[in-house]
């Protein structure tokens, strides 16, 4: 959701599908019920919340706590600090945040806004004094986490969000600012916006960026993690086959033919059930306006 009221660029996708893209959205769809767990010989429990916005909601122990950004309101110094400060006081052996387009003061390109011009020192050094404690801040980097188990995890975390009003780590939604950049191997991906047409209704359309569902493509994570928009908290397991490459290449604005639409629609029929390969989840702790009514839906425990 956007800072403040100028909204500078709309949701422009509210035209109406294509034959293909309708055939491929009703015919290939995500497993449902969805799975909350993947197959793993050690799993690892992950607890995962994204747009706390200033809020501490109650959420259980697990080996790693994942912050989606969005940690603050206003992007001040002393809201992200009690933010981390209540990050830090959790039981999780690990605990790995990104920022959002709310988190002003993470973002130096912000430093000459009124926000942060109206803080009682520059915002670089606001940034320097912020006290992380134990926590892993990434910011389009990786952390590769270890286990008593012997496993490991790599996560990639960016905080970038296609522009829509005021706000940090935004991109204009026109620019492809995601191809080749996460790293290979990457099982965990942090990104504080969705992937198009994955939980990403907004007003005026599906917000999702298809640049980074692209990405996704190429580097195929077992988790992807966000919030942002704050409506459509929820989650999918997909596996990464024919049929849902062609309908996602459909919301990337690719246009399968009819012939790549009729092979894929036939093709996941007679796939037949298989566990999934991948869980792509927005965690939103707030929902439209406040946090989600039932504490229960304030997080999201995956294992993996
Ligand atoms: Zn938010
Ligand atoms: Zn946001």
């Amino acid at each position: 959701m956007p800072i403040g009221k100028r909204v500078v660029r709309r949701v422009d996708n509210a035209k109406p599908l294509t034959w293909s893209q309708s055939t491929l959205e009703q015919h290939v769809v995500s497993s449902t019920p969805c799975p909350t767990s993947l197959p793993s010989e050690h799993p690892i429990t992950l607890v995962c919340v994204s747009d706390t916005h200033n809020t501490e909601p109650e959420v259980p122990a697990g080996d790693v706590l994942l912050h989606s950004g969005d940690l603050t309101y206003y992007g001040k110094f002393d809201e992200l600090q009690k933010q981390l400060d209540w990050i830090a006081s959790l039981p999780h052996t690990h605990k790995v945040v990104i920022g959002g387009n709310h988190d002003l003061v993470l973002d130096e390109a912000c430093d000459e806004m009124d926000e942060m011009l109206a803080e009682k020192q520059p915002a670089s050094e606001l940034r320097a004094k912020l006290n992380w404690h134990d926590i892993i801040y990434l910011e389009k980097s990786s952390v590769t986490l270890d286990f008593p188990s012997g496993r490991s995890l790599k996560i990639y975390g960016s905080p970038y969000t296609p522009e829509h009003g005021r706000g940090s780590f935004q991109y204009d939604p026109a620019e492809d600012v995601w191809s080749n950049t996460i790293p290979e191997g990457t099982e965990v991906l942090m990104t504080h916006g969705p992937p198009k047409g994955y939980h990403d209704a907004a007003v005026g359309g599906h917000a999702g960026c298809p640049h980074l569902l692209r990405e996704i493509w190429r580097v195929k994570p077992r988790l992807v993690l966000f919030g942002h928009i704050h409506s459509a908290r929820g989650m999918s397991a997909i596996n990464y086959n024919e049929p849902t490459r062609t309908r996602d290449r459909a919301r990337m604005g690719e246009h399968p033919s009819v012939g790549e639409t009729l092979h894929a629609v036939a093709a996941s029929k007679l796939g037949g059930h298989k566990a999934p390969d991948a869980l792509i989840v927005n965690a939103s702790t707030m929902g439209p306006g406040r946090p989600w009514y039932d504490p229960k839906d304030r997080y999201t425990v995956l294992q993996i």
